[in-house]
């Protein structure tokens, strides 16, 4: 069962990890009334600070439940997945400087995104 799953289980009132139960005790999100809406808009790369403004939370909180269920890793696979299948094609693509700047670009901000974690 994956974190994200037991997170859920323990809202339900469930056995769990502890660690888990202790996080759900205590975070916002997983007792929020719109957590599958927030956690969808995540995982689908909607800004936290937007989530953060539209569903009352702090983006710290939106953060810590993301690394503690699983969210995070989620997100960040989804992402290496896509790209994946765009590296795949390299060899169709038409490489122009202005390629290589925005690769270079989203290089760094996946980088600067797990620093700041
Ligand atoms: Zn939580």
């Amino acid at each position: 069962m994956s974190k994200l799953r037991q997170a859920q289980t323990v809202s339900a009132g469930t056995e769990a990890d502890p660690s888990l139960k202790r996080h759900a005790e205590q975070c916002g999100i997983c007792r929020h009334p719109q957590r599958a809406q927030l956690e969808q808009g995540f995982l689908n790369w909607v800004s936290a600070r937007d989530l953060a403004t539209e569903y009352q939370v702090s983006k710290s909180a939106i953060y810590n439940h993301a690394e503690v269920t699983g969210l995070l890793d989620q997100r960040h696979h989804n992402t290496q997945s896509a790209l994946d299948r765009l590296i795949e094609r390299v060899d169709d693509a038409q490489v122009t400087a202005g390629s290589v700047i925005s690769a270079i670009r989203l290089r760094l901000k996946m980088e600067a995104g797990r620093a700041t974690r």
